[in-house]
């Protein structure tokens, strides 16, 4: 059976620190759920091609069925965090992150298999704790992305891409990390090619304190 729509190549698992989000020059949410952890959170689990380009929104019969995760919603609300604005309670993030992403990968993973990957894969990478135990800590303080790299690469074992956004000062800052994943959704991998953006040398990793509320 031709299902050419379907196919890709690898995942990339993009998670995004929540004080790159928030003091970038939009504004930042809380979710109606909770406040969320000074932690990575899960942005989204995208299919690819190894020539960086990429499908999306490739199922309009498969809508986002959250009575298929509710076994998961807790754990969604809690790594899956939204912290666009209007503050709401997730639906409409993931929402749009199966819409346009996980139709794609619908070959190799149903809706909730898609949903229990990521959630799987945040706990394999474990980004927080691999650049606190080397010391690299969301201080506001700025380190050279290099050594952000390889503190990620010593504990999720793979090298990542690492995207950066300014902070109201203008100064450049870690975002989103990118890691590689094969097309089961389980495993990492070398990412076959990655993707373009700039980062200075040297980059900030802003604090995250969630007691001072959300802005907007
Ligand atoms: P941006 O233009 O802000 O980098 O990305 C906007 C959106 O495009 C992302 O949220 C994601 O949905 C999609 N996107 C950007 N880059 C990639 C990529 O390299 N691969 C895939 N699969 N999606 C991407
Ligand atoms: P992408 O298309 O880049 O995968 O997803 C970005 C879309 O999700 C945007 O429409 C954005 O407003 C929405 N969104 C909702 N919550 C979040 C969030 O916490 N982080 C990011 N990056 N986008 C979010
Ligand atoms: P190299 O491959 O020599 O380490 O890096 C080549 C260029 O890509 C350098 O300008 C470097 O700053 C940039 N670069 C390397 N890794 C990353 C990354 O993870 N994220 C971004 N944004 N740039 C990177």
């Amino acid at each position: 059976v031709l299902s050419a729509s379907q196919d890709f190549d690898f995942f990339y698992f993009v998670q995004q620190w929540p004080g790159a989000y928030c003091d970038a020059k939009q504004a930042c949410c809380f979710p109606t759920t909770g406040k969320p952890a000074a932690d990575f959170s899960i942005h989204g689990l995208w299919p690819n091609y190894n020539d960086g380009s990429y499908p999306s929104n490739c199922d309009p019969n498969s809508p986002f069925d959250e009575s298929k995760v509710s076994d998961l919603l807790s754990s969604m609300q809690k790594n899956w965090p939204t912290l666009a604005c209007p503050s709401g309670d997730g639906t409409k993030f993931w929402t749009h992150e199966w819409d346009k992403h996980g139709t794609c990968s619908e070959s190799t993973l149903d809706q909730h298999s898609y949903f229990e990957a990521a959630l799987a894969l945040k706990t394999k990478s474990s980004l927080l704790q691999a650049l606190t135990s080397a010391g690299i800590k969301p201080n506001d303080e700025s380190y050279s992305l290099g050594d952000i790299k390889d503190a990620i690469k010593q504990g999720a074992g793979f090298e990542p891409f690492i995207e950066c956004n300014v902070d109201s000062s203008g100064n450049s800052q870690l975002y989103q990390v990118y890691l590689c994943v094969d097309t089961s959704g389980s495993d990492l991998i070398d990412c076959p090619t990655f993707p373009r953006g700039r980062c200075g040398s040297q980059i900030q990793f802003p604090s995250f304190d969630t007691s001072s509320g959300s802005r907007s």
